[in-house]
C-alpha cells in the first residue's frame, strides 16, 4: 500500500478495535497531526464535553471565543423536527368507544359523541367509510 492510499483511509478503517483506555473506536478520538501523521490521543470527560459543545452550534461560542449566539439560538431545537406539528392518532380507547356508540345504533347520540371528539371524528369517520 504506497503512502497516499495510507492517508486516504479513514482512521476506522486503519483500526476497527475499540480503545484499551476508553473503549471508544479510533474516529471517536481526539485527533492531532503536526505533519508526522495523525496521532489519536482518548478524551478526557472534559474535552469529551468541549467537543461536545463545539460540535453544537448552540454552544460552540463557549470555547470559540465568539460572542454567544441569541437566546432563540441558544435554547432552539437542533433536531430538525422544528416546525413540524406534533402528530396526533387517535387512541384506540377511543376506537373502541367510537366503535360501541356507532353499535348503539342511536343517530342522535353518535352525533353528540362525535361533536365531544373533535380531534378524533375525522380518521373515525374516515374510517367508517373506508370499512
Ligand atoms: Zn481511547
Amino acid at each position: 500500500m504506497s503512502l497516499a492510499a495510507a492517508d486516504d483511509l479513514l482512521p476506522l478503517e486503519i483500526d476497527p478495535r475499540p480503545c484499551e483506555l476508553c473503549g471508544r473506536t479510533i474516529d471517536q478520538h481526539h485527533c492531532q497531526d503536526d505533519g508526522e501523521g495523525p496521532l489519536f490521543f482518548c478524551w478526557d470527560d472534559g474535552d469529551l464535553v468541549t467537543a461536545w459543545e463545539l460540535a453544537d452550534p448552540r454552544d460552540a461560542w463557549r470555547h470559540t471565543g465568539e460572542a454567544p449566539s441569541p437566546a432563540h439560538v441558544r435554547n432552539s431545537d437542533i433536531s430538525g423536527s422544528a416546525g413540524r406539528p406534533p402528530q396526533y392518532r387517535t387512541p384506540q380507547a377511543t376506537i373502541d368507544a367510537f366503535r360501541i356508540v356507532l353499535d348503539a345504533g342511536n343517530p342522535d347520540r353518535l352525533a353528540t359523541w362525535l361533536r365531544n371528539h373533535p380531534a378524533d371524528a375525522p380518521a373515525l369517520l374516515e374510517m367508517l367509510e373506508a370499512a
